[in-house]
């Protein structure tokens, strides 16, 4: 077949989570950008692609951003179609960030049910964004990977943008599940 790009294989996925939790700044650091203290809240609905190397193909992720709907608790079903994975974010230092989860989780599964397979479950990784605040902690490691636990994320990691702490780790493994379920 004709190849669009130099990779094997293209997978839509979502980084999902409130407003602020630092989906953008995931993003800028995931693909080599600079970190600023003073992100500008994203007004446009965009992606970002990223190519790693699964079991020797490469496969590219195109990452979509999501704009400010956080906001209004209202994706549009839309950027439900075709998504072959979910990368859900919270802020560790942000309690409410980690209680809406539940209201992610939530509106993920309806979606997924109804444009997907159920018996071909969309790999969730879960994060837990800004860990290089330490002193402003609010939700715990153990807090994170229990909710993981018990939500069949297929992985947590706390992360920093700042830092880049796990940052590529996270999406390296997303693309590893992605690519075991399609
Ligand atoms: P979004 O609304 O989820 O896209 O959040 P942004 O990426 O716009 O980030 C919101 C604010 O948090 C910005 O001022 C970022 O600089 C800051 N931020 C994002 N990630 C981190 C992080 O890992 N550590 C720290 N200290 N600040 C962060
Ligand atoms: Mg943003």
């Amino acid at each position: 077949p004709l190849l669009e790009k130099d990779c094997d294989a293209t997978y839509k996925v979502l980084i999902l989570g409130d407003a602020s939790v630092g989906k953008t700044a995931l993003l800028r650091c995931l693909t080599g950008k600079e970190f600023h203290d003073r992100l500008l809240p994203t007004i446009a609905t965009d992606f970002v692609k990223k190519t790693f190397e699964v079991d020797g193909a490469i496969i590219e992720l195109q990452i979509w951003d999501t704009a400010g709907q956080e906001r209004f608790h209202s994706m549009n079903r839309w950027q439900y179609r075709g998504v072959k994975g979910v990368v859900m974010v919270y802020d560790v230092t942000d309690q409410s960030t980690f209680n809406h989860l539940f209201y992610w989780l939530k509106s993920v599964n309806e979606e997924m049910e109804q444009t997907h397979n159920k018996y071909d479950p969309v790999p969730i990784v879960l994060l837990g964004n800004k860990s290089d605040l330490e002193s402003g902690r609010k939700v715990k490691l153990k807090d994170g990977q229990q909710l993981a636990d018990k939500e069949l994320a297929f992985e947590f990691l706390e992360t920093s943008a700042k830092t880049g702490k796990n940052v590529y780790d996270a999406f390296r493994k997303l693309a590893f599940h992605v690519t075991e379920i399609c």
